[in-house]
């Protein structure tokens, strides 16, 4: 029902190359489940259903795509990064009764987005792998007041079965429960790397930040083996003097790069996109500082005032209005189809 319109063919073998390519990849699922998705969605895709009309659902696949980054849910947020969980949980809720669904970072940057059509991709991100974002409770069974169980209620409640997230690890992740790594990912969770000890790349030589990534990148693989990691997060949004070993180095690479603020990300159909640097909207209170929370962009999207991008439901072609066009990256123009 639900999972073939978010692991396309398309995709998963998006992801098998990266897999070759990189000692592991991000995936939307543990690879145990993949083959079934895979094969549901060809099916799918072989079945002569007629795609919807673009111009009836207001397909916009060059319109922006918000990828909100989280961090703690806690009580007392003190600033732009945090949120209590009434707060997250309402954010979620306006996000999914706007139409929104969730995507994972990997489809982003591989311009892989496979929702129904009229449905709008939003990429969910939490960083540090701090505790509120995911425990059990004794029984194994995920907590209900952490972000993961929150995000599965909400989904659960307006019909989506299999939201996703992005979760940028560091070492000792979970306040040393390296277990819940693999929990995640069979909860069909991504994973991706943030550096072993949240460095600030940029103090580092190249060396450093190699050895940081590669690090960080082992702490999911050992804990993880099914996890497939496709993208990593700047710690602190800060690039390293050589901007090219954030995404590749040795023993390492990402095709993707997730940056710190401010603003929706550009479709991946789109001349603007660029996959290693992605903007991520600071998803906490407001506090003065405009045009950089989740307060402010949400609404904008909401209400149109920021085109959100908007899916045809058909994942082989990019749809959108006419007076958008100038936007497409002419590398998806075989696939462009203007209305
Ligand atoms: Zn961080």
């Amino acid at each position: 029902m639900r999972a073939p319109y978010r692991r396309t063919t398309a995709l998963a073998a998006a992801l098998a190359v990266v897999s070759l390519t990189s000692a592991a990849c991000g995936g939307s699922g543990a690879p145990a489940a993949a083959p079934s998705r895979s094969a549901a969605a060809s099916s799918a895709s072989a079945s002569p259903s007629p795609a919807a009309d673009p111009a009836a659902v207001k397909a916009n696949e060059l319109g922006q795509i918000p990828v909100l980054m989280y961090h703690q849910l806690v009580a007392q947020p003190r600033g732009v990064y945090d949120q209590t969980p009434a707060q997250y949980k309402a954010e979620l809720e306006s996000v999914y009764a706007h139409g929104f669904r969730t995507v994972t970072a990997a489809a982003l940057v591989a311009g892989k987005i496979d929702l129904p059509a009229g449905q709008k991709p939003v990429v969910l991100t939490f960083d540090d792998s701090t505790v509120s974002q995911y425990g059990e409770l004794p029984d194994g069974s995920v907590d209900p007041s952490s972000a993961v169980g929150i995000l599965l209620a909400v989904a659960n409640k307006h019909g989506d079965d299999s939201p996703v997230a992005t979760f940028y690890v560091n070492a000792d992740p979970f306040a040393g429960k390296d277990a819940y790594l693999a929990k995640l990912v069979a909860l069909g969770m991504e994973l991706g790397d943030h550096t072993a000890s949240h460095a600030n790349l940029k103090q580092l030589d190249d060396a450093g930040v190699q050895r940081e990534l590669r690090e960080g990148l082992a702490v999911i693989t050992k804990a993880a083996p099914d996890a497939v990691v496709t993208t990593m997060a700047l710690p602190l949004g800060v690039r390293p003097r050589n901007k090219a070993l954030a995404a590749k180095g040795s023993g390492y690479s990402f095709a993707g790069v997730m940056a710190v603020g401010s603003n929706p990300a550009p479709s991946p159909y789109s001349a603007r996109f660029n996959p290693m640097y992605v903007p991520r909207i600071r998803s906490g209170l407001r506090t003065g500082d405009q045009a950089f929370t989740s307060t402010d962009w949400l609404p904008q999207l909401y209400s149109g005032k920021v085109s959100p991008y908007v899916s045809d439901g058909d994942p082989d072609l990019v749809s959108f209005p006419r007076s958008a066009a100038g936007r497409l990256n002419p590398r998806f123009a075989s696939s462009a189809r203007p209305y």
